[in-house]
C-alpha cells in the first residue's frame, strides 16, 4: 500500500561511489525534496547534483516500469509470467542446441552500487554456467584489481589516499572534482582535497587536460596519454638512484625490492621526459617531494587504467607507495576494513592463494579471463564470428555495452544479429532496444541499499544501510527475484522454480561455507541455528545481515553482543563510523608468500613492452583521443533526466589551439573525428585546457538511434565516442580496453555537413 503523508527518511545515494547520505523529504512515496544528510557519519551533508536529480529519477516518465516484450520493431508490456515464458522459449533452445557458452552475460557498472545485483548476478553467473561472461569491469578498472590481486592478494584489497591524513597526495589520471572519487569511497572528496591544502599540504595532478581538480591543485603536470607507467618508473629509478629508499612499517613483509631497483635503472628521468612530455628535473623534484613529505600517498584511477598499460600504472602507484614508505601507514596509502568482510578479512590472516587468470581463453582471440569474466573487447567478436561456441543469446543487467565498450558500431550491428536477448533495465536504450524482452528493476526507494564493495574502498570505516522506503508499486517485482528467476531458466530449472525456495538455498549455501571455515567467527556453529537466527528477511537484506554479523566487527550470532547486525544498522539511519583506517599489514595479505609482492611475475615479463615504447616517434602532429567526465553525467545513464543535461551542451570535442589552428577548427563547428573502426561527428570546443596533440571527447553519449525510447536523451542526442574505439587495443596484462590515448585523425567539416553513421 502506498504510504500517505509528509515524512523524512535517510538514504544512501546510490548513483555513485561516493556513498553520501541522503536527507529525503517524501509525500506518500513520492520524493519531494533532497537534501545533504547533514548527521550521516560519512558526508556530513555533502551531497552533488546528481544526488539531487533522484527525485527526477524516481519520477522519469520514460523509466520501464513493468516488463516489455518485441516483437518486430513493436513493443508491448507484458505480465511477469508471460516475459519469463518468453525469456524459457528463447534462452533454453540456445543453450540445448549451442551449449551455454552461447548465451552471454553482461553486467553494467551500476550493479556495484546495488545490492540485489551484487549478490544475486553471482547467482546467475553460476547457474548460466557459460564462458562468456563480461562487464564494465574491462573498460574501467580491472588494471588495478589485477595489480592489488598480485601484490596483495586479492582484488579488492586497493590501498586508498588516506587523504583526510595526508600532507602530499600525488594524483594521476582521476579527476575526483567531477567524478567524486573511484576505487576511492570518499563523500565530498572536494572538500577533502581543499582541506589537504588549506592544512599546508600538497596536492599535485597528473594529467593530459587541466581537468577542475587540476585547477584547484598546486601543480599540474601535463602528461601524454598512456605513458603514465613511463613517469612512475622514473620516480622509482629517482627514489633508488637518490637514495630516497624507505619501506617504513612494512619492510618486513615486502618480497621484490631488488628486482624493482633492477627494472628501474632503464627508466631515469632523462630517458622518459621526451614520452612523458615531462622534463626530468620535474620528475625528479616529483620524486624527492613524495618521499620528503611526512606523510604522502599516490593515487591513480581511470585515465591509467583505460590505456595500454594500465596494469603496469596501476602496479607502479602502490610501488611508489611502498618504497617512499607510505604504504599502509596514516595519512599514506591504507587498507579499508568493511564491515561485511572480504578476501582479505576472511580465512587465516596474512596468507591465502593469490589470484590466478587465464583459466580459461576466449574463442576467437584467445584473450585469458581475469577474476571470471573475458575482456569486453572480445563481446561483439564472440557474438558475430560464426563457429563452435558462436554467442547467439544474451543478457544483460543493467548495462548499456553499446555506449560503453570499444568498437561500439560493430557491438550494435552484432546485438542485431542475436537469436535471442533479454535485458533488465530501467529505459530502452542503445543497448536494450536490440532486447526481446526487457525486465525492469523496481524504484530505488523500495529496496535496501548497503554499498557491499565501496566500503572496501572507503578512506574511513563506515557502515550505512538504507530500508526500503515504499512498497513495491502495482505490477513491480524485486529485482533479487528478477534475478533468480534468470538464474533459474539458465539453469534449466524452468519458470516455475520458486524463488523463495532458491534464496534459502543461497543463504544456506553461505551459512554452510562459514561455519566450516577456519577462522570464521561462526566456526563450528550448527547450520540449522544460524539459519533460524536470522530471521523473517529475506533476499539481499538477509545475507546483508548474514555478512555483516560474520564480518570483522559483527556479533558472530552472539559472540560478541556488542557487535553488528543488520538490526544495529537499521537503528542508526545516518551510519555506524566505524572509525579512521588502521594499519593492516601482515594481516591484509592473501598472497602465498604471505608478503607484499613487490615484482610480480607477469608485471615484471610486461616492463621489455614498457621499455621498447620509450622508442615511439612523439610529437609528429598526430592526434591520440582521451575522454572526460562531467560533474553532471554517469557514464550512459543519467542523460534522460532534464535537470542534469539542460544547459550548456557537455559532448564537445576539446582541442588545444595549436592543433585547432593547424586543422581549422573553430569553437562550436564541427569536425570530423576518424579512426580505425569508426567515423563521427563532433561540436569543436576550443580550449588550452587539454595538451596539444591530445583531444578528448566525454563517453557514454549518442543516444539519437532508432528505437530509443529516453525523449531528453534524444533532446541531447551527443555522440558515441567508442564508436572510435579500437577493439584490438587493450592492457594484455588485464584485457582492459584502450579508451584514453586512441589514435584518430580530425579534420574540419563544412558547415551544416551531417553526422556519420557510426
Ligand atoms: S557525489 Fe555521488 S553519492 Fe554523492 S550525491 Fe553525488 S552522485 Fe550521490
Amino acid at each position: 500500500m502506498p504510504q500517505s503523508g509528509s515524512r523524512v527518511a535517510y538514504r544512501t545515494c546510490p548513483l555513485c561511489e561516493a556513498t553520501c547520505g541522503l536527507e529525503l523529504h517524501l509525500d506518500g512515496d513520492e520524493i519531494t525534496l533532497v537534501r545533504g544528510d547533514r548527521d550521516d557519519v560519512f558526508s556530513h551533508g555533502y551531497l552533488c547534483p546528481k544526488g539531487t536529480a533522484l527525485k527526477a529519477l524516481e519520477s522519469d516518465p520514460d523509466r520501464i516500469r513493468s516488463p516489455q516484450i518485441r516483437r518486430g520493431d513493436t513493443w508491448s508490456d507484458a505480465s511477469w509470467d508471460d516475459a519469463f515464458a518468453e525469456i524459457e522459449r528463447g534462452l533454453t533452445p540456445i543453450i540445448e542446441q549451442h551449449g551455454r557458452d552461447a548465451v552471454a552475460l553482461y553486467i553494467g557498472n551500476p550493479n556495484a552500487h546495488n545490492l540485489a545485483g551484487l549478490i544475486y548476478n553471482r547467482v546467475l553467473i553460476q547457474s548460466l554456467g557459460s564462458s562468456n561472461i563480461y562487464s564494465a569491469s574491462t573498460v574501467d578498472q580491472m588494471p588495478k584489481q589485477v595489480s592489488a590481486g598480485l601484490m596483495f592478494g586479492a582484488a579488492l584489497s586497493v590501498p586508498v589516499p588516506d587523504v583526510d591524513r595526508t600532507d602530499y597526495l600525488l594524483m594521476l589520471g582521476a579527476n575526483p572534482f567531477a567524478s567524486n572519487g573511484s576505487l576511492l569511497t570518499a563523500p565530498d572528496l572536494p572538500g577533502r582535497l581543499r582541506a589537504l591544502r588549506g592544512r599546508g599540504g600538497k596536492l599535485v595532478v597528473v594529467d593530459p587536460r587541466r581537468s577542475k581538480t587540476a585547477e584547484e591543485a598546486d601543480e599540474h603536470l601535463f602528461i601524454r596519454p598512456g605513458t603514465d607507467a613511463h613517469f612512475l618508473f622514473a620516480i622509482v629509478h629517482t627514489l633508488f638512484a637518490d637514495g630516497l629508499i624507505d619501506l617504513g612499517t612494512v619492510a618486513d613483509h615486502v618480497d621484490g625490492v631488488a628486482e624493482i631497483q633492477r627494472l628501474a635503472q632503464d627508466f631515469p628521468p632523462e630517458a622518459v621526459a621526451a614520452t612523458c612530455g615531462i622534463d626530468a628535473a620535474t620528475i625528479r623534484r616529483t620524486a624527492h617531494e613524495l618521499a620528503g613529505a611526512s606523510r604522502a600517498a599516490v593515487y591513480a584511477r581511470i585515465g591509467t587504467c583505460t590505456q595500454e598499460f594500465g596494469t603496469l600504472a596501476s602496479w607502479l602507484v602502490d610501488v611508489c607507495n611502498v618504497l617512499s614508505g607510505n604504504l599502509d601507514r596514516e595519512g599514506g596509502a591504507m587498507f579499508a576494513k568493511p564491515a561485511t568482510g572480504g578476501a582479505n578479512t576472511g580465512g587465516e590472516p596474512g596468507k591465502g592463494r593469490g589470484v590466478r587468470f587465464g583459466r580459461r581463453h576466449s574463442r576467437v582471440r584467445g584473450l585469458p579471463e581475469f577474476f571470471g569474466e573475458l575482456p569486453v573487447v572480445c563481446m561483439a567478436e564472440e557474438i558475430d564470428t560464426p563457429g563452435d561456441g558462436q554467442v547467439r543469446g544474451l543478457i544483460t543487467v543493467a548495462g548499456n555495452p553499446v555506449l560503453s565498450t570499444p568498437d561500439a558500431g560493430r557491438l550494435d550491428r552484432a546485438l542485431g544479429s542475436l537469436d535471442f536477448m533479454v535485458s533488465v533495465d530501467i529505459y530502452r536504450n542503445e543497448t536494450t532496444r536490440h532486447a526481446n524482452v526487457i525486465l525492469p528493476a523496481e524504484g530505488a526507494l523500495a529496496k535496501g541499499h548497503y554499498d557491499l564493495a565501496l566500503y572496501s574502498l572507503a578512506v574511513r570505516n563506515v557502515a550505512n544501510y538504507s530500508p526500503p522506503l515504499t512498497d513495491l508499486a502495482p505490477g513491480q517485482m524485486p529485482e533479487w527475484e528478477v534475478l533468480l528467476r534468470l538464474a533459474a531458466i539458465a539453469g534449466g530449472q524452468g519458470t516455475e522454480a520458486d524463488p523463495a525456495a532458491l534464496d534459502d538455498f543461497v543463504v544456506a549455501g553461505l551459512v554452510d561455507k562459514a561455519v566450516r571455515r577456519a577462522h570464521s567467527n561462526v566456526e563450528g556453529r550448527e547450520s540449522a541455528e544460524l539459519m533460524a537466527t536470522l530471521g523473517k528477511r529475506r533476499g539481499p537484506d538477509r545475507v546483508l545481515d548474514f555478512m555483516l554479523r560474520t564480518g570483522p566487527y559483527g556479533d558472530g550470532f552472539g559472540a560478541d553482543p556488542s557487535g553488528l547486525s543488520l538490526d544495529v544498522l537499521e537503528a542508526n539511519p545516518h551510519g555506524v563510523d566505524l572509525g579512521p583506517l588502521q594499519p593492516r599489514v601482515p594481516d591484509v595479505l592473501r598472497t602465498p608468500s604471505g608478503k607484499i609482492e613487490l615484482a610480480p611475475e607477469p608485471c615484471v615479463g610486461d616492463v621489455d613492452r614498457l621499455r621498447t615504447s620509450l622508442d615511439r616517434a612523439t610529437g609528429n602532429g598526430a592526434l591520440v583521443l582521451i575522454g572526460r567526465r562531467d560533474l553532471r553525467s554517469n557514464n550512459s545513464w543519467m542523460h534522460n533526466l532534464d535537470v542534469l543535461v539542460r544547459g550548456k551542451d557537455r559532448c564537445t570535442l576539446h582541442v588545444h589551439p595549436d592543433d585547432a589552428a593547424r586543422l581549422g577548427l573553430t569553437s562550436g563547428a564541427r569536425a570530423r573525428l576518424a579512426s580505425t573502426t569508426g567515423t563521427i561527428d563532433a561540436v569543436v570546443e576550443v580550449t588550452d585546457a587539454i595538451m596539444p596533440g591530445v583531444v578528448s571527447l566525454p563517453h557514454g553519449w549518442g543516444h539519437d538511434v532508432d528505437g530509443v525510447d529516453m525523449a531528453v536523451a534524444g533532446d541531447h542526442p551527443g555522440v558515441n565516442s567508442n564508436v572510435l574505439a579500437d577493439g584490438t587495443l587493450f592492457d594484455p596484462l588485464s584485457g582492459n580496453a584502450v579508451l584514453n590515448g586512441i589514435p584518430i585523425r580530425v579534420e574540419a567539416l563544412e558547415a551544416g555537413a551531417g553526422i556519420a553513421a557510426g
